[in-house]
């Protein structure tokens, strides 16, 4: 049995923090941090605090 490798390989999305397996994520674009595969279905490629980050610039014209 190899039911005890399953956890270890979950991280949690740092865009709508669901916990998803490692393998099936994508690296957030600007930090390289985890995102899931919904997220980057749904077109989000940057993390929360990136996306944050970027929005505080963005409204800085
Ligand atoms: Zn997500
Ligand atoms: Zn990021």
């Amino acid at each position: 049995m190899t039911e005890n490798g399953v956890d270890q390989d979950r991280m949690m999305c740092r865009a709508c923090g669901n916990e998803e397996r490692a393998s099936e994520g994508y690296p957030c674009a600007d930090c390289g941090t985890f995102l899931c595969l919904l997220c980057t279905f749904k077109g989000v490629t940057m993390c929360a605090a990136c996306q944050a980050k970027q929005k505080g610039t963005a409204a800085k014209t």
